[in-house]
């Protein structure tokens, strides 16, 4: 398949360039000086698109490839790839589901424990020699906890079995109701964060979930409440965010995805009730190379007209 043109369009794994590298004829766009000077000497060989969180598909970029015919993303969010514009052309979409739901879960919780036992300060504490004046002080338990989940998808599936198995009440919040009788539905986020002391937000980013968690939902969380964003920073109004923080509005917050990522308002520098990550959601070498292999097979599958693995459109 060397015939085939792949472009990444921003580094996301080593192991994954060099898969893609074996196969197809790859296309780095970061190692062009400007993207227009790209498409000026390429854009009529590519035929596929690898982007991931950072760079996806948007239509500027699909419209300037004539011969684009897939977009398989290194994510299973598909906030950054314009959907419309891909029907619209007939371009194939393929993304990365199920392999990463255990680790994006398995932080979630992480971060839920490390913001309510305040996991990093205590660390400091030690390091800093504070230890030898006095312990720390106490913090807040997380087991039997009232957890919400807002979008009982996958990823949220995955976040309410382990909090079921810290022994946390559930409720959820998503555009359906489940079948799942001993987790509590709520109509709308507002009631949701109201009902909850830890509320964990791991919907998709789409047009009607920008901003999902506005004020309303924030201050229904309240100040002992807790804020675990593992979704898309985009979720969250970051700036009610930051002011209800500040303000003793809400309790903590542990973050896993901002707003303009890699950009982080200073402001939670300073505060010690949160916990801030650079959106390592998936980052395991386990999953990244699972997730890089399930990219590099539905390129294949579509190029040797086989049905796709994991299709999106
Ligand atoms: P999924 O199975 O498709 O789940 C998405 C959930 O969002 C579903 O429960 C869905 O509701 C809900 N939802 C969609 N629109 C909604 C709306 N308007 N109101 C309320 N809920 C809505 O996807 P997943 O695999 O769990 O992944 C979820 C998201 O996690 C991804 O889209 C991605 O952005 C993010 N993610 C982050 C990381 C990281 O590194 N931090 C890694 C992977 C994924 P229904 O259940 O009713 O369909």
């Amino acid at each position: 398949m060397e015939n085939v043109g792949v472009m990444m369009t921003t580094p996301m794994s080593a192991y994954l360039e060099q898969q893609l590298q074996q196969r197809f004829t790859l296309f780095k766009l970061w190692e062009s000086p400007s993207r227009t000077q790209f498409l000026t000497r390429r854009a009529d060989s590519v035929n596929a698109v690898v982007g991931d969180t950072k760079i996806g598909a948007d239509s500027e970029l699909i419209d300037s490839l004539p011969r684009l015919e897939i977009v398989s993303t290194y994510s299973v969010g598909l906030d950054k790839i314009d959907l419309d514009k891909c029907r619209e052309r007939g371009i194939r979409v393929t993304n990365t589901p199920d392999v990463l739901t255990d680790d994006v879960a398995d932080l979630a919780i992480g971060l839920a424990l490390t913001t309510l036992r305040r996991i990093c300060a205590c660390d400091a504490f030690v390091r800093n020699g504070s230890w030898r004046n006095g312990d720390f002080q106490l913090a807040t338990k997380f087991s039997g906890k009232s957890v919400g989940i807002l979008g009982l998808g996958r990823i949220g599936s995955a976040i309410a079995k382990r909090a079921k198995a810290f022994g946390c009440t559930i409720g959820y919040h998503s555009r359906t109701k489940k079948q799942i009788t001993d987790y509590r539905y709520h109509s709308n986020a507002v009631d949701l964060a109201a009902n909850c002391r830890i509320l964990f937000v791991a919907c998709s980013l789409t047009d009607e979930t920008r901003h999902i968690v506005n004020r309303e939902v924030i201050d229904a969380l309240g100040p002992g409440g807790v804020l675990v964003n593992v979704g898309r920073g985009a979720l969250v109004d970051e700036h009610e965010l930051v002011s209800a923080l500040c303000e003793g509005r809400l309790g903590g917050a542990g973050l896993d995805v901002f707003e303009n990522e890699p950009h982080v308002p200073e402001l939670f520098f300073e505060l010690v009730n949160v916990v801030l990550l650079p959106h390592v959601g998936t980052d395991t070498v386990e999953t990244s190379n699972t997730m890089a292999d399930l990219v590099v097979a539905n390129l294949e599958c579509h190029f040797l007209k086989k049905p796709l693995l994991t299709p999106v459109i």
